[in-house]
């Protein structure tokens, strides 16, 4: 695996091979690399002629200083990890190389989306993830684009950035699905921060959006996105949402029409750690 810090490098570099003809895959994550990123690279690799991955905890996307100064970080591991699934390239940019001095932030337009669920509970989120992402997709260009569904408002707002820089013809987006513990907990990185006693009854998430999937049919969904509130804080969660909604747009649902395909979506808290879980229902 080849290692670039600098953007130039890398950009001289992939200038050659896309010369050459190689298709390009991308896997932008934030380190602490688990098996759902893992799981990326590797269709990323199976799909591409270059397995592009990159590390960079991007502090505009963190609503909450203390989650930014928390976030685990293990570059040697995650450089093996990503070795061992073939990946080809690996960006580590600092700070500097993605906001260089003549950077200018500008508002991306998100539309509804930047104001639902994880828009509305951590202000400011989305516009840090455009930031980013855009900046990377400049740099990087490439021919496929590999995300996460276990962050499914983050893939839809992705999308809609693509396609507002102009990029949906060039830029193919593949939505991978949420990579599990055996016991249903979503993999994630927040997961490594989680005691004990939390990461016991850190699975209640996904039972939850079980419970949900096997009873959307027949009740006011009201009453459902209620009484699943309720599993959790009896599990001994704080919840921030429970929605159920529609998978096109995120706009929440009350009394389903029967064939609008809908997905449950989680935020809660585990003591001070704070997971979110989705579920498509049918
Ligand atoms: P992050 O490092 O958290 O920014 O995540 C990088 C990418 O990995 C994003 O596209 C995430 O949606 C994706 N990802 C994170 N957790 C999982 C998971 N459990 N299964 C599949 N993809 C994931």
């Amino acid at each position: 695996m080849i290692h670039f810090k600098k953007v130039k490098d890398l950009q001289n570099y992939l200038e050659t091979e896309k010369g050459k003809g190689k298709k390009i895959g991308f896997v932008p994550t934030m380190g602490a690399l688990h098996e759902g990123h893992i799981s990326l690279a590797k269709t990323c690799k199976t799909e591409n002629d270059i397995c592009l991955s990159s590390i960079f905890v991007n502090p505009t996307q963190f609503n909450d200083p203390l989650d930014f100064e928390k976030y685990p970080a293990d570059l040697e591991r995650d450089i093996n990890l990503l070795e061992g699934v073939g990946c080809d390239i690996l960006f580590i940019p600092g700070v500097s190389e993605i906001y260089p001095e003549f950077f200018r932030p500008e508002k991306i337009p998100i539309g509804r989306l930047e104001n639902l669920l994880e828009g509305k509970s951590r202000p400011g989120h989305f516009q840090g993830v455009c930031m980013v992402v855009k900046r990377l997709l400049e740099i990087v260009q490439p021919h496929q684009l590999y995300l996460g569904q276990k962050d499914l408002q983050q893939c839809m707002v992705i999308r809609n950035l693509v396609a507002w820089m102009g990029m949906k013809e060039k830029i193919h987006i593949v939505i991978s699905p949420t990579i599990r513990e055996p016991d249903g907990l979503a993999m994630s990185s927040r997961n490594l921060r989680l005691n004990d006693i939390e990461r016991k009854r850190a699975p209640s998430i996904f039972q939850t959006l079980l419970f949900i999937k096997n009873n959307f049919r027949v009740v006011d969904l009201d009453i459902l996105k209620k009484d699943a509130a309720t599993r959790l804080t009896k599990n001994g969660f704080r919840v921030d949402y429970v929605e159920i909604a529609r998978a096109s747009d995120l706009e929440s649902v009350r009394h389903w029409d029967g064939k609008e395909p809908l997905v449950a979506l989680i935020a809660a808290y585990n003591n001070d750690v704070r997971l979110i879980d989705n579920l498509f229902l049918n």
